[in-house]
């Protein structure tokens, strides 16, 4: 029903654009209207290609689109035959493709029993139930005889917020015991209040544990604080895990990573002889790491399997400064063929997100119409294996095909909103980057207002593909739909509030005759918008004085 009103609609306004374009254009070098806005390639914004590639992207054909499998080839094919034939040229050479290596570890503990010997007495723990264990190591067994606990409260060390949970305590070849999420959670005047740092990420404490010398790490988990259940750490730890190639074959990280429940962690410290409000203790400021006279013995087996996927990139060269690049990615894989729910196997990923690939396409028409040509050189990158762990991203900055510092920003697109049009736009991770300025200039224009994201204390910002950009100390946008919806129609919002629902990383994520793709539009327009002008400009937008990249990104720029 909407589907035909949304069309209807888009006719009669596309027409009005097209008229309007027409007769301002009349007689003169147009070049922007006089709200700033480049309405040629406004208008080159197309609903019912978007629509088509979003369906072909996330048909059943595509097979979820999952690295390594026959999804994956139709998937890059796809992108680079489009990139080809939207006039892109190759971003990488003469071709459009990256090949990125990488390898899959399976990885299970040799006895599903994990023992932790206290001083007088020890609990014994199930595998899946109670922990889940893995490795980043690829060698075929690892073995780590009786390693000595030690809790290190949040596992952080933030010079910027003077917080070292480190500070005076040797934990080279101990295993530490860790708690999610940063101090700001329980405490406002600490680290960023509610929104998540990166510190509260459990990729953080893994990484600052290597950077350490542990021999390994476990992670308490916390429902609330890590923003979902044991059952999410089960079934994510549970198969094979997917890593880069890299030199050092995983030895900087610790031997082994894991997490425990809630409970398991309760007797652990019961075992122990510390305190029982240790984790109360641990989120004062001044803590300090606690040994916990408990040790354990774990043993692993890996097996490997290598194999390459592809990032897909194209670009439009600058005219003026064709070296300086603002790089649009949105990654093209999902999670591919999985258990039947009701007949159905295949993980679709319409929205997770077929939409942010075909959003590309239409960004590239827009810049390809634009009366004045971008200045700065505009790279589209569909990215791989960010399901399993921002991998593509990952590489791609490990292995830059334009100069880390001379690319401008990152405008990351992932998963956006088929609710229909809204008045305003939500920044995750709002506070770190002058690009939001642009997204508030840019925003304006088209009578809309920014907001900071619903649930900043889930670390949103940490999680899709710009965050590798930021590590590298580039900018990154990762923005999405507002909230506040245009339409008055309660019974139409509730019709695509139900086909939307719940759809997040299952079958269930296939595109529904309800869904609205007019603010996905929207939200397109403005994407072109904010890189468009950027790319006329010769500042390079920053990292913002409270924003834990700020050194990053300066160190970059000298560079
Ligand atoms: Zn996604």
């Amino acid at each position: 029903m909407n589907i035909t009103f949304s069309m209807t609609k888009y006719v009669i306004l596309s027409t009005i654009a097209i008229v309007l374009y027409a007769s301002c254009n009349n007689g003169k070098q147009q070049q922007h209207n006089t709200d700033g806005l480049d309405s040629a390639a406004l208008a080159a914004i197309s609903l019912s290609s978007y629509q088509t590639n979003v369906a072909t992207l996330a048909s059943d054909e595509f097979l979820g689109r999952k690295p390594f499998t026959k999804g994956d080839t139709l998937a890059v094919n796809f992108i680079a035959d489009k990139f080809q034939s939207l006039g892109l040229a190759p971003g990488n050479g003469s071709s459009y493709f990256q090949e990125v290596p990488m390898v899959e570890i399976t990885s299970k503990p040799v006895d599903p029993t994990l023992t932790f010997e206290g001083k007088n007495s020890s609990i014994t723990v199930q595998y899946l139930d109670d922990y889940v264990i893995g490795t980043r190591r690829q060698e075929e067994n690892i073995v780590v005889e009786a390693t000595d606990l030690v809790f290190v409260g949040f596992g952080i060390v933030a010079p910027e917020y003077n917080w070292n949970d480190y500070e005076g305590i040797d934990v080279k070849g101990k295993t530490v015991v860790a708690m999610v999420s940063d101090p700001g959670r329980y405490d406002a005047t600490l680290f960023k209040a509610d929104t998540m740092t990166y510190y509260g990420r459990w990729t953080y404490k893994f990484e600052e544990a290597g950077r350490q010398g542990a021999a390994g790490i476990l992670l308490i988990h916390d429902t609330g604080a890590a923003s979902y259940g044991w059952d999410v750490v089960r079934t994510g730890w549970s198969g094979p895990q997917l890593d880069l190639v890299t030199d050092d074959k995983g030895t900087t990280s610790p031997a082994f990573e894991g997490w425990i429940s809630a409970e398991t962690a309760q007797k652990l410290f019961q075992i122990s002889g510390v305190a029982s409000n240790i984790m109360e203790a641990a989120k004062q400021p001044k803590f300090k790491a606690v040994p916990l006279e408990v040790s354990t013995k774990v043993a692993l087996h890996n097996t490997f399997r290598h194999a390459s996927s592809n990032n897909v990139i194209a670009k439009i060269e600058g005219t003026v400064r064709p070296d300086e690049t603002i790089i649009y990615t949105a990654h093209w894989d999902h999670l591919g063929v999985g258990e039947a729910i009701a007949g159905d196997s295949i993980y679709n990923g319409a929205i997770d997100n077929a939409a942010g690939v075909a959003a590309l396409f239409e960004l590239a028409k827009a810049f390809r119409a634009a009366q004045v040509k971008p200045e700065r050189t505009i790279v589209f990158m569909a990215l791989t294996a960010e399901e399993e762990g921002l991998l593509g991203s990952a590489f791609y900055t490990n292995n830059p095909l334009y100069p880390l510092n001379k690319t401008v920003a990152n405008l990351n697109m992932d998963a956006f909103s088929a609710l229909g049009e809204t008045k305003d736009v939500s920044i995750v991770g709002i506070g770190q980057t002058d690009i939001e300025d642009y997204v508030e200039r840019s925003a304006a224009k088209f009578g809309r207002s920014v907001r900071g994201e619903k649930n900043p204390s889930s670390g949103g910002f940490y999680r899709s593909d710009h965050f590798n950009f930021v590590k590298k100390g580039i900018p990154g946008l990762f923005m999405g739909s507002g909230s506040e919806l245009l339409s008055t129609d309660t019974t139409q919002i509730n019709t695509r509030q139900q086909a939307l629902e719940g759809r997040y990383h299952t079958v269930h994520d296939e595109v529904d005759e309800h869904w609205d793709f007019e603010g996905i539009l929207a939200d397109i327009r403005l994407f072109f918008d904010i890189g468009y002008t950027m790319s006329l400009e010769t500042t390079f937008p920053q990292f913002k004085a409270k924003s834990e990249f700020r050194d990053l990104g300066e160190k970059r720029l000298a560079k």
